[in-house]
């Protein structure tokens, strides 16, 4: 069986960072682990090919070779997702789908014509599309309520990547989140019992990426990779060794509760392996809005202390903001701009709330009939909220963009990331100095140019760098690499700008129409 596996397209998205990519020759930023897991997981005397949408299209080579095309998405790769889907029943293929967008809303992928739905986990329900194929079947919906082991999920098929294309791989310690935050589609997906990888299953993982050459960084997409606080310890202590012995060879990052901060041996150990950044979901430093979204774990102690203390170790902090809630009061993007420059967290997600299907605050909105038809799937952070807020929209979606904007105006931007590394703890790990290369002496004269020589950030640039070489030394290059995602961001909230305020005139000119038939 030849299966091509394709990863539709994702859209200009915060995560994009093109800009940045390009200074650093590479086209995206993350690989798609769940095919590689997928490809993993299938027989493996199949043959595979795998094409990222993002890097190129399929070739029709590639199209005639395939007896099977299997893609993954998740809901903001929605749109060609289903126009790939099209391509391939054009071409008379038998097409399978799975991951988090088919999982959530199955009837989308369904109605555009694809074969074979392989939804939830697919340790459980590939194997069951393995027996529908070699029974000759042509169609099937493969679910399960089931939650697998995921010690016996195999290596990922690392070797089916173009590596050169990719700025960080990733590995998946975790499923799962003990929490019970009301917005979060995770727990709907992997359930609120975390399940761990054995420390030696990731440990092969990371060896067969060093046996492949891999030598740059690595992210944990775990949602909450300290979901399970005892085995990740346990795999940290084994990690650490392996960093040792192998001088370092990647450096890490992650995703995490903001109750890591409680843990100080946890993440000691982080540092200790080379984990350089933690991106933590802080949502709002609104008070009333965390308790009625369930994230009480925010709530326990003071915010701003948790991510001092995470800084201070020598975590980087990235930081993920919504706007939105229910009782919200006027002033919540002032608020988060103030916290996040008080605090001194240089890059931050910020989006309006949206209601993604099956999680909680889904079904209670539904109940109280407050779901804008038609809006489940198209959820991103540029998109206008999917339900209707208890204060007006126009209202949310103009603080919204104010704030963006304010977050990352250049000026602001450098400031925070000074902030923030003026009190960053040095880096424990110690891998062995190497001479620059070619490609980052390029991107360092690109940055250096733009935002030192060329732009009005030029005197804040050239302070902020000579007083951390003078006051934490140990921080600099870390500092200049943020330093270059200025240029990303300053285009990124044109974005967010122009198409929140095209979809609220839109949306208030529907409102007024709307009133006028009445
Ligand atoms: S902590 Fe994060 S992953 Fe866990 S339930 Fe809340 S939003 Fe979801």
């Amino acid at each position: 069986m030849r299966a091509l596996l394709i990863y539709p397209i994702f859209p200009p998205t915060f995560w994009s960072y093109d800009k940045i990519l390009e200074l650093v020759n590479r086209k995206v930023l993350l690989p798609p682990l769940g095919l590689i897991t997928v490809a993993s997981i299938l027989p493996q005397e199949w043959e595979f090919k795998l094409v990222d949408r993002n890097i190129r299209p399929v070739s029709e080579a590639e199209w005639a070779w395939a007896d099977v095309v299997i893609m993954s998405a998740m809901i903001v790769q929605k749109d060609d997702l289903l126009s790939q889907i099209k391509e391939a029943k054009k071409r008379g293929k038998l097409v399978a789908v799975g991951g988090p967008y088919p999982t959530s809303v199955p009837h989308e992928p369904q109605e555009a014509g694809v074969d074979f739905l392989i939804l939830d986990e697919g340790e459980i329900t590939l194997p069951m599309f393995v027996e529908a194929i070699e029974k000759g079947e042509k169609s099937g919906i493969f679910r399960t309520t089931e939650k697998p082991d995921v010690t016996i999920t195999p290596v990922p098929r690392f070797d089916l990547l173009e590596f050169d294309a990719y700025d960080s791989m990733s590995v998946q310690f975790s499923r799962g989140c003990p929490f019970q935050c009301e917005f979060c589609d995770i727990i709907v997906l992997y359930g609120r019992k975390p399940r761990t990888k054995t420390p030696q299953q990731l440990l092969k993982e990371l060896d067969y990426l060093y046996e492949l050459g891999w030598r740059r960084s690595v992210f944990m997409v775990d949602d909450n990779f300290i979901g399970n606080k005892r085995n990740v310890k346990l795999l940290l202590k084994a990690l650490k060794i392996w960093q040792q012995e192998k001088q370092y060879p990647f450096r890490f990052n992650t995703e995490a509760s903001v109750d890591l901060a409680d843990d100080d041996e946890l993440m000691q150990l982080m540092v200790d392996c080379y984990f350089d950044a933690v991106f933590l979901g802080i949502e709002t430093p609104d008070e009333d809005s965390l308790q009625l979204t369930k994230k009480f774990q925010n709530t326990r102690s003071s915010l701003a202390d948790a991510v001092d203390k995470i800084i201070r170790i020598g975590l980087r902090p990235m930081a993920g903001f919504i706007i939105g809630f229910d009782g919200e009061k006027k002033g919540a993007g002032d608020r988060i701009v103030r916290f996040a420059e008080q605090v001194g967290i240089p890059t931050t997600t910020f989006a309006m709330l949206q209601a993604l299907p099956n999680t909680a605050l889904w079904h209670r909105l539904e109940k109280e009939g407050r779901l804008r038809e038609g809006k489940d799937g198209n959820i991103n952070q540029t998109t206008l909220m999917n339900f209707v807020p208890t204060r007006p929209v126009e209202d949310i979606a103009n603080e919204y963009v104010d704030a963006f904007w304010r977050l990352y105006d250049p000026h602001a931007y450098l400031d925070r990331i000074y902030h923030c590394f003026l009190k960053l703890g040095a880096p424990k790990a110690q891998p062995p100095a190497k001479l620059p290369s070619l490609v980052d002496l390029k991107a360092l004269a690109i940055v250096v140019w733009r935002q030192g020589i060329k732009r009005d950030t030029r005197w804040k640039f050239w302070h902020h760098l000579f007083s951390i070489i003078k006051h934490n030394p140990a921080v600099w290059e870390h500092y200049l690499t943020l330093c270059a995602h200025n240029e990303h961001f300053m285009e990124y909230r044109e974005i967010v700008k122009v198409q929140i305020e095209t979809q609220l005139k839109e949306y208030l000119s529907q409102d007024q129409k709307s009133l006028i038939t009445c």
